[in-house]
């Protein structure tokens, strides 16, 4: 008879590893609390408009690294339609470069990118090309990036060998792994170019994760699933279902069941039990280890994380969905600009606009636009207590983010545009929170620490705990819906 797998959440973890398991043999079974598959990977719907709500991209949609070649294996994903964006993201800054334009254009193509650099500073050539050189050299190996180690060990040693050639990398990832693009920004004698390069995230950011976002941008390999996030989680949940597996929507878990230190099965939300012979959790790290095993399985690293500090935990975001009844083919799909700074109820500051529109996917709302404003914090308790103890004051903050960030748009954007506006929603942390069980709202789990080659109190399995692990974006620091496949990829390999 085949082994029973017991797994708790159908995210894009959850679903991913159903498939694997499914295709290997195994009976495998999906608790998910929600009505819907998909966790944070979905789309909203607001009175005939749809929003994208998380992806903008996905890291391994087409050829060119090894994340394809794991994708390939949960669905058929080189039949989906998929959009590559000419720019990253467009900045204004309250400067002109030497031509007069106050806009910075982070185009994808490392080539374009690097002629334009050289066209705005030249005196920076240097650094530009240094800069340049880098991202090459990410290209490079993307297709080893992760390594697909397989359990046959003649391929393991001719890919042992190949992976030699990564060691530049490697000493590229030391050397730089410290430096933000705000330290990397003073580099640049032009003071345009200083201050995109201090501009480039609306937070800090190591110079390395920009430069590997930049690496899959240009070689093609990250790019945005047509029809949103949700486009692309119910073609995992359809895969799932057609390899036989079985979903149980709307269905909690409370706990893990042990005995003797052996996983056998779930306590479920309504109160039934189930028998399994190993579990899986792919839903919150911190839900999991802390409430779910009652802390008792947590080593000595992962208790320090029991309380963790606001930074240990991925920010997650106030956002502003706008339903607008026009294309707003003018403009670009996501923008960057300083307005009158103002706070978040929460106390975060604000002093630049985020702003996606989706004027180049009509599957979301053909002859309309949705647009969204992210704001991103690091206050999602708040959010999530506000909600909580006091319903009236946190709809009040919900509105008072609404009102500020619709009179900057309406200012920048013209009565006009105001008057076409025919939705408007905020979500919060702790909207994220109610619909994925995400610690404080969290959007991609835990940050990566300051030096990323660095181990983390994060593992797959626990110790004393024998028929369990865990995967998904909480399972290495960083997150994101590639960590989610590839954590699901490694737990399918642990299970015979
Ligand atoms: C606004 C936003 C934008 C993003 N943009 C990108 C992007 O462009 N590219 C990218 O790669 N990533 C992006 N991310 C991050 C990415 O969405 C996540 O890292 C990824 O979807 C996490 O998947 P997961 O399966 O690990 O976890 P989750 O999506 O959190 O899934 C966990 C599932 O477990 C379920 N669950 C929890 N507790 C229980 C329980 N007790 N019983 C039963 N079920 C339970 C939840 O309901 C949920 O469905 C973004 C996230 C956000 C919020």
């Amino acid at each position: 008879m085949a082994k029973r797998i017991h797994i708790i959440g159908a995210g894009i973890a959850g679903l991913s590893l159903g498939i694997l398991l499914q295709k290997k043999g195994f009976a495998t079974s999906i608790y998910e609390r929600q009505p819907r598959c998909g966790g944070l990977c979905v789309n909203w719907s607001r009175k005939g408009y749809t929003f994208n709500g998380c992806v903008h991209w996905i890291l391994g949609a087409r050829k060119g690294s090894s994340f394809h070649e794991m994708w390939k294996q949960v669905l058929d994903i080189d039949t989906m339609p998929f959009h590559n964006h000419e720019e990253k993201v467009q900045i204004e800054l309250p400067l002109k470069d030497r031509h007069g334009n106050n806009v910075f254009h982070f185009y994808n193509d490392i080539d374009k990118f690097e002629a334009y650099l050289m066209d705005i500073a030249p005196e920076d050539a240097r650094i530009i090309r240094l800069w340049a050189s880098k991202v090459r050299l990410i290209i490079r190996n993307l297709p080893y990036l992760p390594p697909l180690w397989s359990n046959n060990i003649v391929r393991n040693i001719v890919l042992g060998i190949k992976l030699m050639r990564l060691l530049p990398v490697g000493i590229f990832m030391k050397r730089w792994g410290k430096v933000s693009n705000r330290d990397f920004a003073k580099k640049f004698s032009s003071p345009f170019l200083r201050m995109a390069v201090e501009r480039l995230y609306d937070r800090e950011m190591r110079m390395t994760v920009v430069m590997f976002a930049q690496a899959y941008a240009s070689a093609g390999v990250a790019q945005y699933p047509i029809g949103g996030s949700s486009a692309f989680s119910d073609r995992l949940r359809d895969e799932y279902l057609s390899n036989g597996g079985d979903l149980h929507l709307g269905c909690g878990v409370k706990s893990v069941v042990v005995h003797d230190g052996l996983a056998e099965g779930l306590l479920l939300e309504n109160g039934q039990q189930t028998k399994a012979d190993f579990v899986v959790s792919a839903a919150d790290w911190h839900w999991t280890v802390f409430d779910a095993l009652g802390g008792k399985y947590a080593s000595k690293s992962m208790l320090d994380l029991m309380q963790p500090r606001k930074e240990d935990v991925f920010w997650s975001y106030c956002r502003l969905f706008i339903g607008v009844n026009r294309t707003m083919k003018e403009y670009s799909h996501f923008e960057r600009y300083p307005i009158p700074e103002f706070s978040l109820p929460d106390g975060t500051l604000i002093e630049n606009l985020e702003v996606e529109t989706y004027n180049y996917d009509s599957a979301l709302s053909s002859g309309k636009t949705t647009m969204i404003v992210n704001l991103p914090t690091h206050e999602g308790k708040w959010w999530i207590d506000l909600r909580l103890n006091d319903r009236q004051s946190y709809l009040d903050a919900k509105n008072e983010v609404e009102r500020n960030v619709m009179e900057c748009l309406s200012v920048r954007l013209g009565d006009d545009w105001r008057s076409s506006v025919e939705v408007t929603d905020v979500v919060t942390p702790a909207t994220f929170e109610r619909y994925t069980s995400n610690l404080w709202g969290s959007s991609q789990g835990w940050t990566p620490p300051d030096d990323i080659t660095k181990k983390t109190a994060m593992r797959y399995t626990l110790p004393g705990l024998k028929h369990f692990a865990m995967c998904g974006h909480w399972t290495v620091a960083g997150g994101g819906v590639p960590i989610a496949l590839a954590t699901a990829y490694k737990v399918a390999k642990m299970l015979r």
